[in-house]
């Protein structure tokens, strides 16, 4: 049997990375804008803050205005607000990402709601969430990691991917939803499992495409997969790795890559897949942003 094709979502993130910072160029010499993203942490969690610096370095690589905002954490939710308001008037700035989890004081819908949706992102201002959800994708910002996803599919099954049966396993605002809307919106049949599914094995051997977005290391068995379906695996899962040393760990996805090797036709990688595009949707989002604050047409 053939081994499944290796997404390498690193790779495809870099040429992403490059049409934005040659089209953000584009846009310096043609109106003088640099397109500018303000990212705002609150508190020291060290996952927030690796992407937080993630994200400030790919903006600047793109030759984006990129603005940091670090706040202790025992900042009131008052001066968060506050923040965003400014962030919202400034107009250097056409992107405000706020890294999310906030500490447990701040009410984070209070949060994103304030933020401007035409500078929102990360998609997830409920104004955003309805254009995507009633079909009007070219006017909404739509979530990083689900964007991302899609671009991997499209690029591995080709642009069309009208009629496909595709399993979505999790459902969560940030992933599992917009995932399941942008697929149906590519006309696919779109199934969305989450924990009271029954028979998920089934569920999930009936799909040409599976997106799994569950977040417990490897629950997706390998011989779930269908033959030749493409599998986009959104998972980041830390686990034990005594074979690399004492108190090791590695990171693996949600499904069980190696066996799933046999019998996916295509697959992502964790480390390497979804991740690296993550970050590259939030490019590409931020220059859609600046341009429609100009008034700038759609370039695709
Ligand atoms: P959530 O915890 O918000 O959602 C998890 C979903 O999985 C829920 O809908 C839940 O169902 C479902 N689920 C839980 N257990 C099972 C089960 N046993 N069988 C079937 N479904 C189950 O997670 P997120 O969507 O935020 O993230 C999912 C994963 O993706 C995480 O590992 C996260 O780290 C990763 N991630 C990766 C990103 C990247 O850039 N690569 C970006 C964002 C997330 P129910 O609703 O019924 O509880």
């Amino acid at each position: 049997m053939p081994e499944a094709q290796i997404i390498d979502g690193k790779a495809i993130a870099e040429t992403v990375r490059e049409e934005i910072t040659r089209r953000a160029a584009a846009l310096l010499e043609t109106s003088g804008v640099r397109p500018g993203l303000a990212v705002v942490l609150v508190g020291e969690d060290p996952a927030s803050q690796v992407y937080v610096r993630n994200k400030d370095r790919a903006a600047e690589a793109c030759g984006f205005h990129s603005l940091k905002h670090t706040l202790p954490a025992e900042t009131s939710e008052a001066d968060v607000l506050s923040l965003v308001d400014k962030l919202n008037n400034d107009p250097d700035i056409h992107g405000i990402l706020v890294q999310l989890p906030l500490p447990g004081h701040i009410d984070e819908s209070k949060v994103l709601r304030l933020i401007r949706p035409e500078k929102d992102v990360d998609g997830f201002h409920p104004v955003n969430v309805g254009l995507l959800t009633a079909g009007e994708r070219a006017s909404a910002l739509v979530p990083c990691t689900p964007a991302g996803c899609l671009v991997l599919l499209k690029r591995t099954l080709g642009d069309t991917l009208a009629g496909q049966n595709a399993v979505v396993v999790g459902r969560s605002n940030i992933v599992g939803k917009p995932m399941a809307s942008l697929l149906l919106q590519e006309s696919c049949t779109v199934t969305i499992a989450h924990s009271r599914t029954r028979n998920l094995p089934d569920v999930v051997r009936a799909a040409d495409i599976v997106v799994a977005a569950v977040g417990r290391p490897q629950i997706i068995g390998g011989d779930w997969i269908g033959q030749g379906a493409t599998v986009i695996d959104v998972g980041i899962n830390r686990i034990p790795a005594p074979e690399r040393g004492e108190g090791k760990s590695r990171l693996v996805g949600d499904v069980a890559f190696e066996e799933a090797l046999e019998h996916a036709g295509a697959i992502t990688p964790v480390p390497g897949g979804v991740g690296p595009m993550t970050i590259a949707m939030l490019m590409v989002n931020t220059l859609t942003a600046a341009r429609r604050l100009l008034n700038l047409q759609e370039e695709d």
